[in-house]
């Protein structure tokens, strides 16, 4: 994830860099399964039973690292567009002029009121350097609630589009529909389990920076750390959380209709800002220890972790099963189909 990109970039030989993939995870991959599990196991039984499938249930799961996948890639165009989807870092915000009050749920034109931000507020913003921008990216402070909302979108699309084949498709259709839906949860359920870790809210995301007047760590190890190596270290296993996840509950089923695409971006923010609640004690944490590893002292930090993970997998079943409730046939589509039932011309 970003944390790494960054300190690794500035560890590395360049020789080194050449060759190394500069990977890693928010949650390592074993983290993401867990929320992806999470939240197929928060789902009611009235949802779509293909997504329970084992083959489903397991390509669900090896999706949740896909978009770590992509960070791997040694190419720029991806690079570009794939990094800043991970984080959000709210303390950005303010030296652009911006706040969680005027965001833009639309993607790029809040990119041009953060670009705009930056032109306003020199002196606010920090530098980026262009020797160490080849991907043209660090000037941006992420995207994950876009990045949420855009998924989210794309799933309902998905559910839509099921329904119009369901009623009027061929079962090759209706069987592909089905193996996008499947795909599309998967890849989402990486970003919830991003919004899940403090650390991905935040431009403390791998040491404390700037003023420190609480003494907290500082080390640019500390995001690698919490992403897996203390849960590796502290043994927490899914059987340990499944026991309590609560059923998935559509998000806002009190909202009208025309506000809806627009409040997924407002709840994915809200949860953002929830988790970025969690920097401080997960630093305070760290600071008396509880997250050494040290045999003896990890309940505590186990029981954040472990809350942080079953946090993710809710936000993503609510995600999913709103998606599923919200998705009304295509009716293009639908329409299509009929026509080329009678004998017109389909699509
Ligand atoms: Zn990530």
């Amino acid at each position: 994830m970003k944390a790494c990109f960054r300190s690794i970039v500035s560890l590395l030989p360049a020789a080194v860099l050449a060759v190394a993939p500069l990977s890693s995870a928010a949650w390592d991959y074993e983290g993401h399964r867990m929320v992806n599990q999470i939240a197929l196991a928060s789902l009611p039984k009235d949802f779509p039973a293909f997504v329970r499938e084992p083959a489903a249930a397991e390509r669900i799961a090896f999706l949740s690292g896909e978009a770590d996948r992509w960070r791997n890639s040694p190419d720029a165009a991806l690079r570009h567009v794939n990094e800043p989807d991970h984080f959000f870092d709210l303390e950005d915000l303010q030296p652009h002029g911006l706040s969680l009050t005027n965001l833009n749920p639309f993607r790029h034109v809040f990119t041009v009121a953060l670009a705009e931000g930056r032109k306003a507020n020199p002196s606010a913003v920090p530098a980026v350097s262009e020797a160490r921008n080849q991907n043209q990216n660090r000037q941006l402070i992420g995207f994950l609630p876009w990045s949420i909302a855009e998924n989210y979108a794309k799933l309902k699309s998905g559910f839509s589009y099921l329904k119009a084949f369901e009623e009027n498709g061929t079962p090759d259709e209706i069987e592909n529909a089905k193996q996008n839906i499947v795909y599309i949860m998967g890849v989402m359920g990486h970003y919830a389990g991003d919004a899940a870790q403090p650390l991905h809210t935040t431009r403390h995301y791998n040491g404390w920076v700037g003023a420190n007047p609480s003494g907290y760590a500082t080390n640019t190890t500390f995001h690698s750390w919490i992403d897996g190596g203390f849960n590796i270290r502290s043994g927490l296993q899914l059987e340990e959380l499944s026991g309590k996840v609560r059923p998935a509950k559509a998000l806002f089923d009190t909202i009208a209709p025309p506000n809806r695409p627009h409040d997924v971006f407002s709840v994915a923010v809200g949860f953002i800002v929830a988790q970025h609640a969690m920097v401080e004690p997960l630093y305070q944490l760290e600071k008396e220890r509880k997250l050494s590893g040290e045999t003896g002292t990890e309940a505590e930090g186990k029981a954040f972790m472990g809350g942080q993970l079953l946090k993710g997998g809710q936000f993503l079943g609510d995600l999913w099963i709103t998606a599923w409730k919200e998705a009304t046939p295509d009716t293009f589509l639908k329409a299509q189909l009929i026509k080329r039932k009678l004998g017109g011309k389909g699509r």
